[in-house]
Parts: structure tokens; sequence; C-alpha cells
């Protein structure tokens, strides 16, 4: 089933939200066809299709999100889109939060294309709740050092010389999940992060890319806090 994203999506909606009419028009849906539309708020609706040329609908069931731990990422800005990608991963397995940090090592920069880069954060995360199939989409900020991060819940950096591993880690109801530049973050900023909370973490002996590495650790935390189902005796 096709998803789309209407933020002002309700019962009351019979159009396809005018933001996302091009992107209908362009699969060729047919009449009587079924689409989900999502608010990004944690609910949206399945619809039948009235009319394809117009975008005409009949809303049908409403869908709401599963309950879960609320896992924000923190991702350093990285160069070649690596920290893209690493958004658009860890969007498609579910977070609450995405932070864009400017890590000491970070070889790219945002500086003044501050607002830019969010815009183009939102859209990858846009994209990848529709192919996902999700119903919350995550809030995008900027952060511009470590010494400006708030943890939330469990506070967790990665890093691959730590001593605990990832399944150590106890099950929560929300983390925040701190992921180094291509060159790892300094240790001025690992004892600045220690001083706020964040516990180093390890993902296995392997040295992941900065666009893997916050995937992994999410699936990982899901598993723990029992999203990913339970385990069979
Ligand atoms: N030489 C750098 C270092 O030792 O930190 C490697 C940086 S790695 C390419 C980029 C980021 O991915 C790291 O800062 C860390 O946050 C995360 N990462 C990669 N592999 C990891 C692992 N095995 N365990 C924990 N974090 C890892």
């Amino acid at each position: 089933m096709h998803y789309f994203f209407d933020p002002l999506i309700s019962e009351a909606s019979d159009h396809i939200g005018s933001g996302e009419l091009i992107h209908f028009k362009s699969l060729r849906i047919t009449k009587d066809e079924r689409i989900a539309i999502t608010s990004g708020k944690g609910f949206g609706f399945q619809a039948r299709v009235i009319d394809p040329s117009t975008g005409e609908i009949e809303i049908a069931d409403k869908l709401v999100a599963n309950p879960r731990a609320a896992i924000h990422l923190v991702q350093s800005i990285a160069k070649g889109g690596r920290d893209e990608a690493a958004l658009q991963a860890a969007t498609e397995l579910g977070i609450a939060s995405a932070t864009a940090l400017q890590a000491e090592r970070s070889i790219s920069r945002w500086d003044s294309k501050i607002e830019k880069n969010l815009d183009r954060w939102q859209q990858i995360a846009v994209a990848a709740i529709k192919q996902s199939q999700q119903l919350v989409l995550p809030e995008i900020y900027h952060c511009e050092s470590v010494s400006r991060l708030q943890p939330i819940g469990v506070a967790l950096v990665l890093d691959p010389r730590a001593e605990l591993q990832i399944g150590q880690i106890a099950p929560a109801d929300s983390y925040t999940v701190v992921v180094g530049p291509e060159g790892g973050f300094s240790q001025s900023e690992l004892d600045e992060m220690a001083s706020k909370g964040f516990v180093g973490v390890r993902l296995g002996d392997s040295v992941l890319r900065t666009s893997t590495a916050g995937a992994v650790a999410i699936g990982c935390l899901q598993l723990i806090s029992g999203e990913l189902g339970k385990r069979l005796d």
C-alpha cells in the first residue's frame, strides 16, 4: 500500500493533501485503490481513492502507532551524505527525534546553512516514514556542540573503545544515542558527555561507519525494550 504524508489529515479529509498531489499522480493510482496517509503525529488513516485525477479520497480505518521506546538519535554531521544515510536508516527503524551534531571532528560544517540543511533532513525523514509505513515523524534539531546536548532517558554515546557492550543496557522507555563523526569524538567531547551522564557503549568488535552505527544501536535497543518481539523459551 502506498503511504502519503499529510500533517493535517483528519476524519473529515476528502482529498489527498496538496503537498502530495504530484507524488500521488505520479504513482498511477487507480480508482478504489487503498492508500494510507500518515500525519507523522502518531496516527493516520487508510483511505479509498474515489478519483485518481483529482486526489479525491474517502477516509476509512484510523491507524494508531503502537507504543514504543522513544529513541533520540544524535548524529554527528559527516561528509559524503553519511549523516543523511544514518538519518534515513534510523527513521526507517523508528525514532522520536534526530539531532544533527556539529562535532569537533565533523569534516563537513553546516555554519550558515543550518536552516537549509534542517529542511533537507526534514524531507529525508518524511520520505523515510512514507517508505517504512510509519505514523511518527521524528522531530529534527541541530546542536552546535556536545556542550549543548541535553540527554533524554538513558544517555548513551557509541564508542568503539567502551567497555560496556550494547547488549548489557537495560530496557527503558527512552534513550538518547550519540554517534560520532568519521574520526570519532575527541577525548574532551567524551569527557563532556560523561559529565552529563552519557555512558559509552560498544557495538561488538567491528568499527562501523558513522552511517551504520546508529541504526545498529537502534535495532539493538528496540530488541532490548521488547519492541521486536519477546524471546521464545
Ligand atoms: N577511529 C574512530 C574512533 O575510534 O572513534 C572511528 C569512528 S567511527 C568511523 C564513527 C562513529 O561510529 C564512532 O565515533 C562511534 O560513535 C560509532 N561507532 C563505530 N563503530 C562502533 C562500535 N563498534 N561501537 C560503538 N560505536 C561505534
